[in-house]
């Protein structure tokens, strides 16, 4: 699996805000159909790592690829269209329509991104709209408002929301946050699934240990700015700078959510 290609590439990645090295020197990849989790303390640089590879902001140095590709320093909408795909949270004014209309939105205005000179091609994807909850499990409740969900089919239509884009990278920024344990894994179980059968790569954050550890193919570990550690959980569970990092002394509990760790 580590053999496979990275669809991502991220080589010596550095960025400081003031003094601090928010970012620093970190390199890694990520291959298609790949589940890598991105942890570390609060402050250890998750989110600026993401925000580096999705052009929310600019690396000082070093480089992102995308299939080869640079494209560090493009726009945020660019790298979008090149198929680096986020979870969103489905905004509050979505919350009237209903789950079916929401993807449509999703799928609507990703074929009108590939298609704009071709207006005739919006129609309303209804059918590609109803398949896709269909493969999320949400057939029942298509035509329901999204306000009338339970918190846990919410997180999963943001998922068919994200698939509608068809990206070949998804970030995902604490996908399952919020929701109870059981959920969390069903959740985390499909995502594995539909990435998996799509050979999406997939980079997520997550304080969460017992989801990183059930559900991550790979763990990259960030202590203040610096990747300290990657490999498979089980490597990382018995890493002793992690451990270091997380607990001070003692093993890293599939249970627990670590010390400090971020939410
Ligand atoms: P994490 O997501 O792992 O909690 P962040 O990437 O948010 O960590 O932050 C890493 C470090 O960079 C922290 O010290 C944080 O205070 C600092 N930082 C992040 N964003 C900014 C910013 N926009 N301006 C100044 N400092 C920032
Ligand atoms: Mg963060």
């Amino acid at each position: 699996m580590t053999a496979a290609v990275p669809l991502l590439e991220v080589s010596r990645l550095v960025k400081a805000f003031g003094g601090v090295r928010a970012v620093d020197d970190v390199s890694f990849g990520v291959a298609p159909g790949e589940l890598v989790a991105l942890i570390g303390p609060n402050g250890a640089g998750k989110s600026t790592c993401f925000n580096l590879i999705n052009g929310q902001l600019l690396p000082d140095s070093g480089a992102v690829s995308l299939d080869g590709g640079s494209i560090a320093g493009l726009a945020p909408r660019e790298i979008w269209r090149r198929g680096v795909g986020r979870t969103f949270q489905v905004a509050a004014t979505w919350a009237s329509m209903s789950v079916i209309e929401n993807v449509q939105m999703a799928l609507l205005s990703h074929h009108r991104q590939l298609y704009r000179f071709w207006p005739a091609a919006a129609p309303m994807y209804r059918d590609q709209a109803a398949a896709l909850l269909e493969q999320v499990g949400l057939a029942g409740v298509g035509d329901r408002p999204c306000a009338t969900l339970a918190y846990g089919d919410v997180k999963t239509v943001e998922l068919a929301i994200a698939l509608a884009n068809e990206p070949r990278l998804l970030l995902m920024d604490e996908p399952t946050a919020g929701m109870a344990p059981r959920e969390r894994g069903a959740l985390m179980q499909l995502t594995r699934r539909l990435v998996k059968e799509r050979g999406i790569a997939v980079l997520f954050t997550e304080h969460s240990m017992d989801v990183v550890f059930a559900h991550a193919d790979r763990i990259l570990v960030l202590a203040r700015g610096q990747l300290i550690a990657s490999g498979a959980p089980a490597a990382i569970r018995d890493d002793p700078a992690v451990r270091e990092v997380y607990l001070g002394s003692g093993r890293l509990s599939a249970d627990a959510p670590a010390a400090g760790a971020t939410r």
